[in-house]
């Protein structure tokens, strides 16, 4: 159980982050959500499991406000057990088209975040002799698909970050892993499902089937709730020595 311990997840607003906090919630975690739009249904959801919930509105492209979301949960949620780094963005465009300043953003919140937080987070976690940081990758940070320069660069940092701090973490009760979602049916990828009917003229249903054909041997998009469940099997007893792992969910899209 993780009755008494406090999670931190960035970008849980919504999707795989909202889904994350409410499997880490049901085993007993208090959580600190962070991320934009409907805050307070999230909330309201992960209260109705009988535990604590905060929310930080941290941009988290500006380290700025990373110092302050940190410090918020450090000093008024009583201080970070669990880190799950999975706020992300995603943009689309082939490379010599890509604007610079998405680049830079995307590189600011899918990957420099995940550094500002394990640094300043680290430290209580070492005084407190206990961690979990989850950082959630990618497929993208295993493989590469055309259009997403910035999202695969981001994400493949993101697995050797992630490998730094498991070895920097290996001498003690702290890990750091990394989960690599395939397709789960969210509203970044509803996004890229609705461009891709619009650009293609075919229907939504069409464009939703093709892009998991394209890529992923199941057909099925992954949940939020597996991944969920993912991360407290992470935060468990038995996973304590799984460090710097890059634990793929993604319906076999990286077995071909
Ligand atoms: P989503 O768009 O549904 O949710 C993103 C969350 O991050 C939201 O809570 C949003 O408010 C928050 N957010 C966005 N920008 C932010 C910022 N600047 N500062 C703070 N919070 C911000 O996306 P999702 O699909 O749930 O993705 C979550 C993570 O999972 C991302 O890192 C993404 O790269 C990764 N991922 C998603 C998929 C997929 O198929 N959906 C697959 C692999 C990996």
């Amino acid at each position: 159980s993780l009755a008494g311990k406090t999670a931190l997840v960035t970008g849980s607003t919504s999707g795989i982050g909202l889904g994350i906090a409410q499997q880490l919630a049901e085993a007993g975690a208090n959580i600190v959500l962070n991320g934009f739009g409907d805050v307070a249904a999230a909330q309201a959801q992960i209260q109705a499991l009988g535990v604590q919930a905060w929310h930080h509105p941290a941009d988290l492209s500006d380290p700025e406000q990373i110092d302050a979301l940190c410090a918020f949960a450090a000093n008024e949620c009583g201080g970070v057990d669990i880190l799950v780094n999975n706020a992300g963005i995603q943009h689309v465009a082939r490379l010599e088209n890509f604007p610079p300043a998405q680049w830079d953003k995307v590189l600011a919140i899918n990957l420099s975040a995940v550094f500002h937080t394990s640094r300043l987070l680290l430290p209580a976690m070492r005084a407190r002799g206990w961690g979990r940081i989850i950082n959630i990758a990618s497929t993208h940070g295993l493989v590469a698909s055309s259009g997403k320069s910035a999202y695969v660069a981001a994400k493949h940092g993101v697995l050797g970050l992630t490998k730094t701090v498991a070895l920097e973490t290996a001498h003690s009760a702290i890990t750091c892993n990394a989960i690599c979602p395939g397709w789960v049916l969210t509203p970044l990828v509803a996004q890229q499902i609705a461009d891709r009917a619009t650009q293609q003229g075919i229907s939504p249903q069409q464009a939703q089937q093709d892009l998991l054909v394209e890529k992923q041997p199941s057909g099925q998009f992954v949940t939020p709730a597996q991944l969920g469940a993912l991360a407290v099997f992470l935060c468990s007893p038995a996973a304590a020595e799984v460090r710097g792992a890059a634990w793929a969910m993604d319906g076999g899209w990286t077995a071909q």
